[in-house]
């Protein structure tokens, strides 16, 4: 008998797991996958998510970024630098190994290779976990479980999710601290080129509009006419789901919860997870502490629901109008995002401030 099973070791369920089992939990985390087991992302974790993550993350960092260049369809770019890092890379594979490593010292129990299949409620506020291994009995079962969560399904949630398209590239940008962003090439989306460790570079193209359908034929091209990137090689290129909140979040029932991509804590101007996931697990983990932990946690959202409004109306006013809000772009206004990423501002700041500059662009004042 636990008194919580996590489904999912990313960085959602392996840090609601080891906040847990730090306040006395009897925890087990359950991931499907044998770690370390990949997972398609360009790996960017922004400044702000320090707080939320272990003292010592930065050993699992491979880049920092200090610097953006936001050009339209891969040709001219904007660039601006800031003196303080904005951005860190990690690797997928080993972050959230040592994630799923910080829950197990605190005393998790991890069961690697086994696959959540679904759960029955039983008397007592008590609930029956199946895996492919095993039957558990737990008082909470939080589901982790990423943009498919097989948790979500269980509830008989359906969700929509956007296809998202990455390569690695066999080259360097610059000295390597420095990202690269591409408007005009999609709806709603952009492309992107991010440093990955020494020698790799990580580019994609995420849009939220379905039409966009062929982005791995896309990002073919991109890279091909790609001054940085032309005639280099491609390593691999696939493409996985991303589940953008435009405001909600799905937090479950009962004592079922959801935490992380599973519940839709992606942003919608960016694609940004990992920070929103170690955020809302710190929220989970406190409110399954009190009382009312359902209700303390739908306020605790609040905040964070907040976020993804305003992260979805900046990113229709950014994608809504790319070529003009490129033309009017300025390298103060990569530095107002700079602040953002580092948490000195929020979305809803980032809009405002949008909604200022298009209207101050558009009527020359
Ligand atoms: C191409 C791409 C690039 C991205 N780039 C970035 C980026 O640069 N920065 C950023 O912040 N975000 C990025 N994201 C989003 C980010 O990857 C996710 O939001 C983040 O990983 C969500 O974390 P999570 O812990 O909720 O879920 P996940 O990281 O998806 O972890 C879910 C875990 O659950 C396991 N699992 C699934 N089903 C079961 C089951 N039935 N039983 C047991 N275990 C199961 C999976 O194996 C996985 O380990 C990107 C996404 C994509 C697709």
């Amino acid at each position: 008998m636990f008194d919580a099973i996590v489904v999912g070791a990313g960085p959602a369920g392996a840090t609601t797991a080891r906040l847990l089992a730090q306040k006395g939990f009897k925890v087990l985390l359950i991931e499907k996958e044998n770690l370390p087991r990949p997972k398609l992302c360009a790996g960017a974790v922004s400044i702000r998510a320090k707080p939320y993550l272990p003292n010592d993350w930065e050993n699992a960092v491979i880049n920092t970024v200090y610097g953006g260049n936001l050009g339209f369809k891969g040709e001219i770019y904007l660039s601006a630098r800031c003196d303080k890092p904005v951005v860190k890379i990690v690797e997928r594979r080993s972050f959230d190994l040592y994630l799923t490593i910080k829950a197990k010292d605190e005393g998790v129990t991890v069961r690697e290779g086994e696959s959540f299949i679904n759960f029955h409620s039983l008397r007592g506020d008590f609930t029956e976990v199946v895996t492919t291994k095993g039957v558990y009995k737990t008082k909470y079962l939080i589901g982790a479980d990423g943009a498919l969560s097989k948790v979500l399904r269980a509830l008989g949630v359906k969700r929509k999710t956007f296809l998202v398209c990455e390569a690695l590239v066999e080259t360097r940008i610059g000295n390597m601290d420095e990202v690269f962003i591409d408007l005009g090439l999609v709806k709603w989306g952009y492309a992107w080129v991010f440093p990955h460790g020494e020698e790799l570079v990580s580019v994609g193209i995420a849009s939220l509009k379905r039409e966009e359908r062929n982005l791995k034929l896309l990002l073919r091209k991109y890279i091909e006419n790609h001054s940085l990137l032309k005639g280099k090689k491609i390593r691999s290129i696939k493409s996985w789901f991303l589940s953008p909140s435009r405001g909600g979040l799905f937090t479950g029932e009962g004592n079922i919860f959801l935490v992380g991509e599973a519940s839709g804590s992606v942003d919608a101007l960016l694609g940004e997870g990992i920070y929103y996931s170690v955020w809302q697990a710190h929220l989970l983990a406190e409110c399954l502490k009190s009382q009312n932990h359902r209700r303390c946690y739908s306020r605790s959202l609040k905040r964070l629901k907040r976020e993804f409004l305003f992260g979805y109306l900046t990113g229709f006013l950014g994608y809504s109008f790319q070529r003009f809000m490129f033309k009017n772009a300025k390298e103060r206004d990569l530095k107002e995002f700079f602040k953002f990423l580092r948490g000195e501002k929020t979305y809803a700041d980032l809009f405002k401030y949008g909604v200022k500059r298009f209207l101050s662009s558009l009527f020359k004042f």
